[in-house]
């Protein structure tokens, strides 16, 4: 464990470091339904038409466009076909077929006229008002999808939407990266978790409900192993627990330079570590490292990555954004898009900071003006302790070292969920 001081890097180079040092997760195979979100490994090839049939996109009469060529114009009413119904029919000359949204074209027709162009007169009479040319309201056959086409490449990240499709056309499975398998742990004897009173000097613990629901959604899978007691044993014991059953750990607290930084000091032992100190605020102090698990059958050892996030609620928040979340995306098959995105905003009202040599994240509630800009105003005390200013925020302005940014001046934000 380096006593020393720790040489203070920029942010971009401690991104790299932990960046470099983290792989996409082998590829699985996955439900469609549990696979939104992920990033496709394999191409997805369609090996059914979508839709598999020529069917009705109104609800309406199916005619021969050539019989309503000059309306109005009666026809006689051969039938009813609703979705799903497979009664095979045909439309011939001067005939109509009532015909439901979904339902299968009857052979003879070529086009769908819809009902409220049509008037019903007597059960098998109807009047067309509206003259149609072919084609009109069929959805044909793989209009949407046509089987041997490839409908997402590798490297697409899936959504919503893409689990549809994947349904539509029987893919039940497919081949992707998995979710990360996060264990998230908090050190510190001083946090109360259970409702008790406080005594004394404890605090409610908060980071954990935080950071549970932000590793969520990264679209990870978290294990939320609660609060450690800084004990080195103990948490030893938890740490190389969860490196065999886990992808990544995420902790809280503990990697300063106190007396009680356990997590720093078990760490340091069992792990290969690099302890970072960043020229941002907050969040300066970051510790990443490789804990080696035991091996798996056929897999050989693995490899966790532990991302040891610093105590300071809102450091540890900013942490997880600027570092652990990107290297998760990383590990989960993405490629683009690891950080957060950033977009030019104006500043509303002065943006004030001291010069140190660091660049400040400063919380700020981002609103679109009627001027089409993003405009943003900084949500209140910014220490690290102080989450309640952060929860107001949707964004970080990133303040570069100096004296701030005037009202009307321009700033990078980091735009938040
Ligand atoms: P540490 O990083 O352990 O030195 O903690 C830095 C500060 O953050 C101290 O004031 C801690 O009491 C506080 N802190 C640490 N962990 C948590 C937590 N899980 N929830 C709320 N506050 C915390
Ligand atoms: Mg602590």
């Amino acid at each position: 464990m380096p006593d020393t001081v720790l040489e203070v890097i920029p942010l971009g180079d401690a991104q790299q470091r932990v960046l470099s040092a983290v792989a996409p997760l082998p590829e699985q195979v996955v439900a469609c339904e549990r696979a939104a979100g992920l990033v496709l490994s394999r191409d997805v090839v369609a090996t059914e038409n979508i839709p598999p049939f020529a069917n009705t996109a109104v609800d309406g009469f199916a005619v021969r466009a050539s019989d309503v060529a000059n309306v109005p114009t009666t026809l006689r009413v051969i039938g009813t076909v609703a979705a799903g119904d497979g009664t095979e029919w045909c439309v011939q000359s001067g005939e109509a077929l009532r015909i439901m949204t979904g339902a299968p074209m009857p052979d003879g027709a070529d086009a769908v006229v819809m009902v409220e162009d049509c008037e019903q007169t007597t059960s098998d009479r109807v009047t067309i008002n509206k003259s149609v040319s072919a084609g009109n309201s069929v959805r044909p056959i793989a209009d949407d999808v046509r089987a041997g086409d490839t409908v997402f490449a590798a490297g697409t990240v899936l959504n919503a939407a893409g689990a549809g499709v994947l349904s539509s056309m029987n893919a039940r499975d497919v081949w992707a990266h998995p979710r990360a398998r996060v264990a998230l742990l908090s050190t510190g004897d001083e946090l109360v978790t259970d409702g008790s009173p406080l005594q004394r000097g404890q605090i409610r613990e908060s980071n954990l409900t935080m950071l549970e629901i932000l590793v969520a959604e990264s679209n990870c899978e978290v294990t939320n192993l609660g609060v450690v007691a800084d004990d080195e044993v103990l948490l030893e014991r938890v740490l190389r627990d969860a490196a065999d059953s886990h992808d990544a750990i995420v902790t809280s607290g503990g990697v300063s330079m106190g007396d009680f930084d356990v997590v720093k000091a078990v760490l340091s032992r069992i792990a290969e570590m690099q302890w970072m100190q960043m020229a941002i605020k907050p969040a300066k102090p970051f510790a990443f490292g490789i804990l080696s698990g035991t091996s798996e059958p056929g897999n050989g050892r693995r490899h966790v990555p532990i991302f040891g996030l610093p105590g300071n609620p809102v450091s540890s928040m900013i942490s997880y954004e600027l570092l652990a979340r990107p290297a998760l995306r990383k590990m989960m098959g993405h490629k683009q898009d690891l950080l957060r995105p950033t977009i030019h905003a104006v500043v509303d009202a002065p943006l004030r900071r001291k010069p140190d040599g660091k660049t400040h994240f400063m919380r700020v509630f981002g609103y679109f003006g009627s001027d089409g800009r993003l405009h943003v105003r900084d949500t209140g005390p910014q220490g690290s302790h102080q989450l309640a200013a952060t929860a107001a925020a949707n964004g970080l302005a990133i303040v570069p070292d100096g004296t701030g940014i005037d009202a009307g001046g321009a700033v990078e934000v980091m735009l938040l969920g």
